[in-house]
């Protein structure tokens, strides 16, 4: 209690002596079409969200370029906004949302941070409560969608079965339809910032730092304009990416099939030595061979691909490059 006490009234004092500040970042891949709609849809709310930041409170919003081949960076540049301040972080190429997220996190200045996708489906008006919520004394705060009828069938029901899977599996479950949409404090951030991996499965990242989040419920929106970058592939290996980095379950589980595997073939081995002592030598038995053969054969490569996928991401792990590659920061505007 004590220490709370403490971290709750140095944030108070560091609020006091230079106001608070609140960095949106927000990562941007081919994104032309949105960047003008997003900007002027989110500003209103940051400036609601400011007033209840109090005398000095700032906001700033932080593009990350994530390698876009279109006019992306031109159109953030051209945005005139006056009481916020908008910076551009470019990335030498395309590195996928999760390390441009990364990027994000690492160069926001802000006492709370809240990560938001450009194409509005993390609907802006939900700023202002979480930021109450955040200054109530809440560390995170959760916006958890409350529909998803937004999204495609199959992009819903992958996403449900995902979810079960994991939750299954992983030792800190994770909650359901939150996405990446949430408000950080600078502490959470920092430890964040802290965590060495090169696989960023951030919604993994965030159930496995605990905090009980405080949650406000929103609807999930159709995107504003332009693609969606997820195909299939992508939404597959993301989902791997999830699983592996925050459970070994599917590596142990071998040796468990393995030992129920091998009792069996004690008493089959068994019951045809007696078999053959007692009815003589049976020749035929190509079928029973081949079923065997290609069962056990093919069960060994999926136990073998599996252990790959985390050997894989071993040798990910040790070459210790860096996430991402800051190409350029390019400062737009800044608070007048
Ligand atoms: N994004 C990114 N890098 C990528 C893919 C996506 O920075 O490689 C950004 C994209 O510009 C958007 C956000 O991540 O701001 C969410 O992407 P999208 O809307 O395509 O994903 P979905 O909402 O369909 O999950
Ligand atoms: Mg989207």
């Amino acid at each position: 209690m004590t220490t709370r006490n403490t971290s709750k009234s140095k944030v108070a004092a560091a609020k006091s002596s230079r106001g608070s500040l609140l960095s949106i970042v927000v990562p941007v891949f081919n994104e032309e079409s949105t960047i003008g709609l997003f900007v002027s849809a989110v500003t209103p709310f940051l400036d609601e969200a400011c007033k209840l930041l109090g005398k000095g409170g700032q906001t700033e919003i932080v593009f990350v370029d994530d390698g876009s081949r279109d006019q992306t960076i031109e159109r953030i540049t051209a945005q005139n906004v006056k009481n916020c301040t908008i910076r551009i972080v470019k990335l030498s190429r395309n590195f996928g949302k999760d390390s441009a997220l990364a990027a994000g996190l690492d160069q926001a200045r802000g006492d709370a941070v809240v990560p938001m996708d450009v194409d509005l489906q993390d609907p802006p008006e939900v700023l202002p409560k979480m930021v109450a919520a955040w200054l109530a004394g809440s560390k995170v705060v959760n916006a958890v969608r409350v529909d998803r009828d937004a999204d495609s069938w199959f992009k819903r029901s992958s996403a449900e079965a995902f979810y079960k899977i994991y939750n299954r599996i992983s030792a800190q479950p994770m909650e359901p339809n939150v996405g990446d949409y949430r408000l950080l404090d600078r502490e959470i951030v920092d430890i964040l910032k802290k965590m060495p991996e090169r696989t960023r499965f951030m919604k993994g990242l965030f159930s496995w730092l605990g905090y009980n989040p405080h949650t406000i419920e929103y609807q999930r929106q159709a995107r504003i304009a332009g693609e969606t970058k997820w195909r299939f592939w992508s939404l597959w290996n993301f989902a791997i990416d999830g699983i592996t980095g925050s459970s070994t379950l599917p590596l142990r589980v071998w040796s468990y099939f393995g030992g129920v595997l091998a009792i069996i073939a004690l008493f089959y081995a068994a019951w045809l030595m007696i078999r053959t002592l007692v009815f003589g030598v049976d020749v035929p038995g190509y079928a029973s061979l081949m079923v065997v053969t290609l069962t056990l054969g093919s069960v060994n490569m999926i136990a073998l691909g599996i252990v790959g996928e985390y050997v894989g991401r071993i040798a990910i792990e040790v070459r210790q490059r860096p996430l991402y590659i800051v190409e350029d920061s390019i400062e737009v505007s800044a608070e007048k």
